[in-house]
């Protein structure tokens, strides 16, 4: 068995230096444990952040669904598929009833029976970021039918994902990605009204032309100038849910301060910052939720797979510098 253990904090973009693959013996398991092989590890924006806030050296964080291969839990048989977030490791000991009750755990959850669709998706659609967007829409933003939505990080896990609830509520839907495939993609594929490159259009200008009655509603996945250009162009008492700021996170120099307060102060509006790990204790409902929109056809998925235990960090870095159409995933075995 082996895991990645960060040694050095990143600066800039994650390097493959900054990591050391470590062995790892596994015990002998005990009453109640599983032994769980990896097959997919999440990449995710929060690792760039969250490793430079632990003491090194550290295990690395991460989501992954794998299959359990040894058993002395007979809730959990050998080939029963788990995910949760047992790091970057290519196999976990764990014992899957013993629930840590602080607030904002997110259980380990058996992956439920998902007919012709890889078990990959308890990654993204029907896992972490698909909650994100479920909560975030259902819980911060709250749409109504004939509302304007703006969403930027459009084409990624969460936004590709809010994009479609937005359309199933009955709302206009405009998107920002960083190319002009990623917003064909949205325009042709995922029904969103209208998507910008916003590395190649003037993002005043793209508002003015796809929201004729402003913005009732902003997904706010990147943060900086392009957030406040938006918040301007919101409608009175509208609200923002501040999903992450992720072009922040691999800058390399701090980045320039963005005053967004003026267009909160004016038009009134509601921000919201949120963690979807308030969900915990509702985690099963998004995923039932999002499970049953694409069984019924209403929500589709677009999956960025990155092959081999060895190129955890390309993948990271990849998903980091927007390879991804939709989530980004390893497949390790
Ligand atoms: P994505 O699948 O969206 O991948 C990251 C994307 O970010 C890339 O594909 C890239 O697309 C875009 N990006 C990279 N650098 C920049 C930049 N400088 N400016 C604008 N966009 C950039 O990741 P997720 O869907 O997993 O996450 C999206 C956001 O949601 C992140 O900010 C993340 O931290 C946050 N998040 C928050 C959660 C919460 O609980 N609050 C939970 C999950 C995610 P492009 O080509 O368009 O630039």
């Amino acid at each position: 068995a082996h895991k990645y253990v960060l040694t050095k904090y990143f600066e800039g973009e994650p390097k493959k230096s900054d990591f050391k693959i470590v062995e790892e013996e596994l015990p002998e398991l005990k009453e109640g444990e599983v032994l769980a092989e990896t097959e997919y590890i999440s990449v995710d924006p929060y690792m760039r952040v969250y490793m430079n806030s632990r003491q090194l050296p550290a295990d690395m964080i991460g989501g992954q669904v794998a299959k359990i291969i040894s058993s002395r839990n007979p809730k959990y048989p050998i080939g029963k598929y788990v995910s949760g977030y047992f790091g970057w490791r290519t196999h976990a000991i764990l014992n899957p009833d013993v629930r840590i009750t602080h607030p904002g755990f997110i259980p380990v959850t058996v992956v439920p029976d998902l007919g012709p669709h890889p078990v990959s998706l308890s990654l993204g659609v029907l896992g972490m970021t698909g909650n994100t967007a479920y909560f975030g829409i259902r819980e911060i933003i709250k749409p109504k039918p004939g509302e304007t939505i703006v969403i930027t990080g459009a084409a990624g896990a969460v936004g590709s994902h809010v994009g479609q609830i937005g359309k199933i509520v009955g709302c206009r839907v405009v998107g920002f990605a960083g190319t002009d495939e990623k917003c064909e993609y949205l325009e042709k594929e995922l029904g969103f009204d209208r998507a910008f490159n916003y590395k190649t259009v003037d993002i005043k200008a793209a508002l003015k032309d796809s929201c004729p009655k402003k913005v009732d509603c902003y997904f706010d996945n990147v943060g900086g100038e392009i957030s406040a250009t938006i918040m301007n162009h919101m409608n009175r008492y509208g609200r923002v849910g501040v999903c992450g700021t992720i072009s922040s996170y691999s800058a390399a120099t701090p980045p320039k301060v963005t005053i967004m307060q003026p267009g909160i102060v004016f038009k009134e509006l509601r921000v919201e910052g949120f963690n979807v790990n308030r969900w915990a204790d509702r985690w099963n409902e998004g995923i039932q939720k999002n499970l049953n929109w694409l069984n019924e056809g209403k929500l589709k998925y677009h999956e960025k797979v990155y092959h081999g235990f060895d190129n955890m960090v390309d993948a990271l870095v990849g998903m980091l510098r927007g390879e991804n159409i939709g989530k980004a995933v390893v497949k390790v075995k």
